[in-house]
């Protein structure tokens, strides 16, 4: 099924220059961007971004380091493109990352790790409304 799905270059990402080498792989297996900006959250767009994990202990950090400078938000589109997207970006941790993956190449950490992709179809309409209005995306 033609998915789409929404994915971010998250700080770390933008400033080690890789927003290009992240956007290249998922071109390079054929997802097709649809929309892209940049733009800087502010505390309140990153915890509502993350509010799932609220609880965790980790979540003041994650707020930190999202607020800590831009970042490039997208949707793709394509068959299967959550699923695919979760794949070509790796497990969470670098570390437990698979080879050839965006977080085993090129993140520093579990909370350093480059990218962000939706886990599922609600999360995905939710994280796509949450950065871009309906006049920003294509119609389908
Ligand atoms: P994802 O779907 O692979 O991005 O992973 P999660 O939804 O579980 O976590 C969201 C984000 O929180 C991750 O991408 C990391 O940036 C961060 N994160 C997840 N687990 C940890 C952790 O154990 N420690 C820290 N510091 N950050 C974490």
């Amino acid at each position: 099924m033609i998915e789409r799905t929404l994915s971010i270059v998250k700080p770390d990402g933008v400033a080690r220059n890789v927003i290009g080498e992240v956007v290249r792989r998922f071109e390079a297996a054929g997802l097709k961007v649809v929309a892209l900006k940049m733009i800087r959250l502010d505390r309140a767009m990153a915890e509502g971004f993350y509010h799932v994990h609220r609880e965790r202990p980790f979540f003041p950090s994650l707020v930190a380091f999202m607020c800590s400078g831009p970042i490039v938000p997208m949707v793709l589109e394509g068959e299967d493109a959550i699923a695919r997207v979760r794949r070509i970006m790796g497990a969470t941790d670098p570390a437990k990352a698979d080879p050839g993956t965006i977080r085993k190449d090129l993140a520093s950490s579990i909370e350093k790790n480059i990218v962000h992709g939706s886990d599922g179809p609600a999360t995905a309409g939710f994280e796509i409304g949450y950065f871009f209005d309906a006049l920003e995306i294509p119609p389908r």
